[in-house]
């Protein structure tokens, strides 16, 4: 969350910078700002409340004739004080000397400002503000050998890009935790929270390291450590970032979803033939190869849902005990290893703070990995034993929709190759790979339907909270469209396993408190009927996600109708099924769906 963007070179940074913040938007739009300095040390500053576009328009009515060849500037996702251009970063000392951008949180930064503020003056609520005032105090010599010193006294995590307009031709980069790039081109030097936002600008870059400084000063950059100068190979860019135009879709959201089908093609080819009905994959058959008595799956957000549902597929097929764990729960609890574990760490960007730091808690003890991640390119392959990519593509905004497909794809390869290993049922999965192999016909017939979800969410619109339930594999399914209701359309919506409503949440159902009810046809469909006719013994309004429709029409007072199918297959059109539901929910409330109010897509902190 929050990017940075920084350039120093022969240009002038203010247009770069706020170009360079367009492509780091996804990571929080609160709001954003930007401080660049000319070689004669005067200073350009601009901050917006709320999307980089407003910045933008701002920096253009304020514009100069000066060239400001030095800037940071910053894309906020606040975690420390609210939504002001007061707490928007750049952040300054009281001196005006040293600007700052940073990303993450300063876990001390309460203590560290109590014996500040008897010398200085704050300005904001940020942990920022902290930093840049202890540079002010800490200053000796040159901003590295202060840096160096500030940065043994704060507590995690940070990634920082700082200026001194009195050496107007200087940044400073630091990092523990939160990501920094460095990027280099003919005429300058970029700092970039993501390789991305480089992609169009840099001709090669370097991905810096916990603990590791970068200098850059007139248009060249050095990297150090403990106060020594490194080797750093910058690599040839090598990532092109085209972000697909939006062509008849109103909200990149939407786009998404209509991508399924083909985003499933890249998840399966080359890992599935089916032509000989098999799986083929080098790394599915490396887990044939380790003794593997039990699963735990790491994760957070939508790709918690996901674990969650693979866990199921994975019980069934291989009977493989699975636990799957949100990250930041297994970073707050005692880990007891254990080497006949397989660890599975799941993300969409491999950026998620809580997963990437659950890894390295494993890690420590040697237990086996495994990743799922979506995006190419991403350190994780290094740091893991194994891994598999989700192939989704790039996913522009907030809700991750294709992504989660594409991760339960990968989560149902590996319990049907655990399955083969275990069983050898392969006619189970010959029949299962030739069902696979029209899935994205399946998904086809639900996306055609998109006019009769729309029509459907419109009605729920005036609800102010519903239940949206499931059991079995349909309850992860039902928290993961629980999430995405309330992400995109800002209803309370609250999943439960189907069976659990008549423990206690039972006594809110009524014809204003409806309940969403995942029930197409399956091992759980009878019970789950029993539950539903429950809710309309108490008159609760129920919208059923089902494939039986014609023979329980009574039960329902909507339906949204998935294709008949295997229970496996209609997991996957269940959930297409809702993310439309969910997208049209939040149109109707005339929500921006791409960029919900809050939220951020990379999730940085912990
Ligand atoms: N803690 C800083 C703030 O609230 C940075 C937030 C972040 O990186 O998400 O401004």
């Amino acid at each position: 969350m929050c990017g940075i963007f920084a350039y120093q070179g022969t240009k002038n940074s203010i247009p770069l910078l706020v170009d360079g913040l367009r492509t780091l938007e996804y990571r929080g739009y609160d709001s954003a700002g930007v401080v660049g300095v000319n070689s004669a040390g005067d200073v350009f500053s601009q901050k917006a409340i709320g999307k980089v576009s407003n910045l933008a328009t701002k920096v253009e009515k304020h514009k100069t004739s000066s060239i400001y060849t030095t800037g940071i500037a910053h894309t906020r996702w606040a975690t420390h004080g609210t939504v002001t251009e007061a707490n928007t970063h750049p952040h300054t000392s009281e001196n005006q000397r040293f600007y700052i951008v940073h990303n993450g949180i300063i876990e001390n930064y309460k203590e560290l400002k109590k014996s500040l503020s008897q010398k200085y003056h704050f300005y904001s609520d940020t942990d920022t503000e902290v930093v840049a005032k202890l540079i002010e105090d800490n200053y000796e010599t040159d901003l590295k050998t202060t840096l160096e010193k500030v940065s043994l006294l704060l507590t995690w995590a940070y990634s920082l890009a700082v200026i001194d307009v009195e050496k107007p031709n200087m940044i400073v980069g630091i990092k523990l935790g939160s990501p920094l790039i460095v990027g280099k081109s003919s005429n300058g030097v970029f700092i970039s929270s993501d390789v991305n936002a480089l992609a169009s600008v840099a001709g090669s870059y370097a991905t810096l390291e916990d603990h590791e400084m970068v200098i850059i000063e007139s248009w060249e950059y050095q990297v150090y450590m403990s106060g020594a100068m490194i080797r750093k190979d910058a690599q040839d860019m090598d990532i092109e970032y085209d972000v697909d135009e939006l062509g008849a879709f109103s909200t990149y959201t939407e786009k998404e979803i209509h991508d399924i089908p083909s985003v499933l093609e890249n998840v399966f080819q080359w890992r599935m033939n089916f032509s000989d009905m098999s799986l083929h994959n080098e790394t599915l058959e490396e887990l044939f190869e380790h003794d593997i008595d039990r699963i735990e799956i790491i994760s957070s957000g939508s790709s918690y849902y996901a674990g969650m549902i693979g866990s199921y597929m994975i019980k069934d097929m291989a009977a493989i005990p699975v636990q799957v764990t949100i990250s930041s729960e297994f970073l707050a609890d005692i880990f007891l290893p254990d080497d006949k574990t397989l660890y599975v760490f799941l993300s969409q960007s491999w950026e998620t703070a809580d997963v990437r730091e659950s890894l390295k808690i494993v890690q420590a003890k040697w237990c086996l990995t495994f990743w799922i991640v979506n995006v190419v390119g991403s350190t994780i392959a290094r740091l893991t034993d194994m891994g598999l990519y989700s192939h989704a593509g790039v996913e522009v905004w907030v809700a991750s929709t294709k992504n989660v497909i594409a991760q339960v794809g990968v989560l149902l390869m590996m319990a049907m190759s655990l399955w083969l290993k275990r069983n050898l049922q392969y006619s189970q999965a010959r029949a299962l790979i030739a069902e696979l192999s029209e899935l994205g016909s399946k998904i086809d017939e639900v996306l055609v339907q998109w006019p009769r979800i729309r029509e459907i969410a419109k009605k729920y619109t005036k609800y102010q909270s519903m239940f949206v339930l499931g059991r079995n594999i349909f309850y992860p399914v039902s928290g993961e469209a629980s999430l995405k209701c309330k992400e995109l359309s800002y209803i309370h919506t609250e999943s439960y396993s189907a069976g659990e409503l008549k423990h206690g949440p039972l006594a809110l159902v009524s014809p204003e408190f409806p309940c969403i009810v995942f029930n197409p046809e399956g091992k759980s469909y009878i019970k789950t009927v029993s539950n539903i006719k429950e809710i309309r013994a108490r008159e609760g309004t129920v919208l059923g996600f089902v494939t039986k429709w014609e023979e329980q029409e009574d039960l329902y007072d909507d339906i949204i109708e998935i294709p008949k199918t295997s229970e496996i297959i209609s997991v996957f059109t269940s959930l297409v099924a809702s993310y439309l539901f969910a997208l049209y929910l939040a149109e109707e409330l005339d929500r921006d769906v791409d960029k919900p109010k809050n939220l951020a897509k990379s999730v940085t902190v912990e």
